[in-house]
């Protein structure tokens, strides 16, 4: 067991405790146990969270077994341009950060982001949790990725110029801590970077939003007022509505006069309970939607893509019970011969060989049209692939 296990709790930015809980989900994941979690908000403060979350010994199991921010194609990362998510950090820092320093990234993976701002002239450096990712970053980039969680070796940084927390803070139990941690590192003109997904227009919510990697979830106030408890002041914000399946927000933030912990809000929370009621609502009608596409679905088939989305999708779909599914399709190498919800799971090469003209249903909202693609190019009839929202 990690020593991050003391740091898993049900409480929400403000403390109290006075969560309701919105929705339920029950999840088969991959090689791991079926748990059951549930998301809502505080009725006190606004803060939307996992009111019932999975323990740290599940989480910790599931990113360093199988969900470790590693990449499949080492040749193309070498040479890829920038990624959109790695263009919105830099045109924010190139129009706000110090132009010279040390720029950190918390949780940077394989280095994908950071390679950037070394081309962009900063000095660059980052922690992950994952082995994996931190001997990726140096074979791929030569980047030194201190290994371990933020909690450890933020404290150990200092005379920072940029803070990167791009997607992480979301997966944090305690985000507050961590920036205050971050706002501690920063020389004196430092700033943090990061970038959340945005609890806004629940209208453009794809199916299953609420997800078990995300222990948090920021509306534009629930971010801004955590910043100021940190100690930090907002200098720009920018929320991008389409630029990722879901909307995002990016702040750039210096050091600031440290502010009480958010507490209550009334207006806040009038506010979640109405955005929830929304997007409740949408998944289950998307989810709806999706079940009347399986409908017809009985005997053999097989599902591409052992995931959190499979799992979302044998939980608010009968696929489980009106078809008889032979295995679950991934090639990520990491999941193979692990079970999913009592399913093998099987590489594509291993699908090839048994595949007998079954349908074969592609559980992705993200990647759905590049899978039916591959699908199609391994020969598969089109009438058997079995498309969920494309
Ligand atoms: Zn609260």
């Amino acid at each position: 067991m990690s020593a991050r296990a003391h740091l898993i709790s049900a409480r929400p930015l403000c403390r109290h405790s006075d969560g309701e809980e919105v929705q339920t989900q029950v999840l088969a994941l991959a090689g791991l146990a079926t748990l059951e979690i549930g998301f809502g908000y505080c009725r006190a403060c606004g803060h939307i969270y996992q009111v019932r979350p999975p323990s740290a010994a599940i989480l910790d199991q599931h990113y360093a077994a199988f969900s470790n921010y590693t990449c499949f194609d080492p040749a193309a990362a070498r040479t890829a341009p920038p990624a959109a998510s790695t263009r919105r950090l830099l045109t924010l820092a190139e129009a706000r950060a110090p132009r010279a320093g040390t720029v950190y990234e918390v949780g940077c993976a394989t280095g994908f982001h950071l390679r950037h701002f070394r081309s962009a002239g900063w000095d660059v450096g980052g922690c992950d949790p994952s082995p994996k990712a931190a001997a990726q970053a140096q074979d791929l980039f030569g980047i030194a990725v201190d290994c371990g969680f933020e909690a450890e070796i933020l404290p150990r940084q200092k005379d920072l110029a940029v803070v990167v927390f791009s997607h992480v803070l979301e997966h944090l139990s305690d985000p507050l801590a961590a920036l205050t941690r971050a706002r501690d590192a920063l020389r004196d003109d430092g700033v943090v970077l990061l970038e959340v997904p945005c609890a806004i227009a629940p209208h453009l919510m794809p199916p299953g939003w609420f997800t078990f990697e995300h222990l948090q979830y920021f509306s534009e106030n629930a971010l801004l007022r955590m910043l100021h408890a940190a100690g930090l002041a907002p200098i720009e914000l920018r929320v991008a509505f389409k630029a990722e399946l879901y909307p995002v927000i990016a702040v750039i933030a210096g050091k600031g006069a440290q502010q009480s912990r958010p507490t209550e809000d009334k207006l806040a929370a009038l506010q979640a309970r109405q955005f929830l009621d929304v997007l409740v609502w949408r998944d289950d009608s998307l989810w709806g939607a999706t079940s009347r596409r399986l409908r017809d679905l009985t005997g053999p088939a097989y599902v591409w893509c052992a995931g959190v989305h499979t799992a979302q999708l044998f939980d608010r779909t009968e696929l489980l019970k009106s078809a008889d599914v032979l295995g679950i399709v991934d090639r990520d190498a990491q999941k193979w011969g692990h079970l999913q919800a009592e399913r093998a799971i099987i590489s594509p090469e291993d699908f090839r060989a048994r595949y007998d003209e079954e349908p074969v249903v592609i559980s992705s909202f993200a990647s759905e049209a590049q899978i039916a693609q591959s699908l199609a190019e391994y020969g598969i009839a089109p009438k058997r692939i079995v498309r969920l929202y494309g």
